[in-house]
């Protein structure tokens, strides 16, 4: 099966989608802090504003918590996007980092930030859930 390269204008196309993709998740991640922010100063704000059930804390806090995985996720999404913008700029996109094999368009195209090919991919998770709870990003 042979991989073609990408041509310029599939680079350009894959630009566009990663840019837009970039301002989407900008967007949620200011979302996101703004609640974070929000629900922060609810908890820490003065007594009397505290929730009365320790049950309605726990909702706070676990909210909180989740808001934080969220951002999170969103913040390493980000620097996964803009890693492949700069590729893109630097002719290296749609290489894969570890095998250095064309990754096959298809994959790119469900995943336009993919940096790797599938089984080095697979490989790499395989690696990683051995060492530590890898969080899943694709
Ligand atoms: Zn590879």
């Amino acid at each position: 099966m042979a991989v073609k390269k990408l041509s310029k204008s599939q680079l350009e196309y894959y630009l566009q989608i990663l840019q837009e993709e970039r301002d989407r998740v900008i967007k949620s991640v200011n979302g996101i802090s703004e609640t974070i922010k929000m629900g922060t100063k609810e908890l820490s704000g003065d007594a009397s504003s505290f929730p009365l059930h320790l049950a309605d804390l726990a909702t706070d806090n676990e909210n909180l918590d989740m808001n934080i995985s969220f951002l999170n996720r969103e913040l390493e999404k980000l620097k996964v996007i803009n890693q492949a913008i700069n590729r893109i700029h630097e002719k290296s996109y749609g290489i894969c980092e570890i095998c250095g094999e064309y990754i096959p368009e298809g994959r790119l195209r469900i995943l336009p930030y993919a940096s790797q090919c599938v089984i080095c991919r697979s490989r790499e998770e395989k690696k990683q859930r051995k060492v530590h709870n890898f969080r899943e990003i694709e």
